[in-house]
């Protein structure tokens, strides 16, 4: 059988001028049973669509901050670097998958796109503009061991899937989801209350996360689920 084409966004390294992507990124798909397949940073509309046809669903990786003119807010000291060329690539990549019906995964970055794509705002800096321990969330290395814990909604198709409501993930992000776009329901939260985990109701499989599974799908059964019925999902779009 033919494995299904994973489309990632690529990592963007404006001082070295480069593309580049993180090897765990493919190392989950691939052992999730698909074929990971890096995009150009296009803009072109057309360009898109031809890729989006060309791929059974798309990955949404981590990540620079998304610009905040893109959520209608100015851009705060502590927000970090910020690439608004990817920025306009993945709202346009985002827009043109959900049309064509297909799969989206995202991950930390990608939750934070998907989310201000649908009409949602993002906390710039969650140690400068909230009341809590922002470093329990920017765990140092080894990435692939828990961080913090998060209560999962009962319910939902992530409590389904992981047949619990309380897992441990790994964490690094600053940013993090404040206004929920419409059109988004919350699967998951850490115990600050930020939403750590979202779906499209009504889709096929549009699912982010605020955690980084590919870091863990060695040691975490939880993290290989989320690849495999994100891989899954792909494979019924054949
Ligand atoms: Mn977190």
């Amino acid at each position: 059988m033919k494995k299904p084409v994973i489309g990632l966004v690529p990592l963007v390294d404006v001082e070295r001028d480069s593309y580049w992507m993180m090897p765990p990124y493919f190392d989950a798909l691939e052992q999730a049973g698909a074929l990971p397949l890096m995009l150009p940073l296009t803009g072109d509309p057309d360009d898109l669509a031809q890729l989006t046809a060309l791929c059974d669903g798309v990955l949404f990786t981590g990540g620079p901050d998304v610009a905040p003119a893109f959520y209608g807010e100015e851009k705060l000291p502590a927000c970090g670097l910020v690439v608004p060329r990817r920025d306009e690539m993945e709202l346009r990549l985002f827009r043109t998958v959900l049309e064509a019906g297909k799969p989206v995964f995202g991950i930390c970055r990608g939750i934070q796109l998907i989310n201000v794509a649908l009409g949602g705002s993002l906390w710039q800096d969650l140690a400068s503009q909230k009341q809590m321990d922002a470093a329990a969330h920017e765990q140092k290395p080894p990435y692939d061991r828990p961080c913090h814990r998060v209560s999962i909604v009962p319910g939902s198709p992530l409590a389904a899937l992981l047949g619990k409501e309380e897992t441990e993930v790994t964490s690094r992000h600053h940013q993090a989801v404040k206004a929920l776009a419409p059109g988004l329901e919350a699967m998951a939260y850490s115990e600050e209350g930020l939403v750590e985990a979202v779906r499209m109701p009504g889709r096929p499989f549009v699912w982010a996360v605020q955690w980084h599974p590919e870091n863990s799908y060695q040691v975490s059964e939880d993290s290989r689920r989320l690849f495999a019925a994100f891989v899954d999902s792909c494979k019924k779009e054949n």
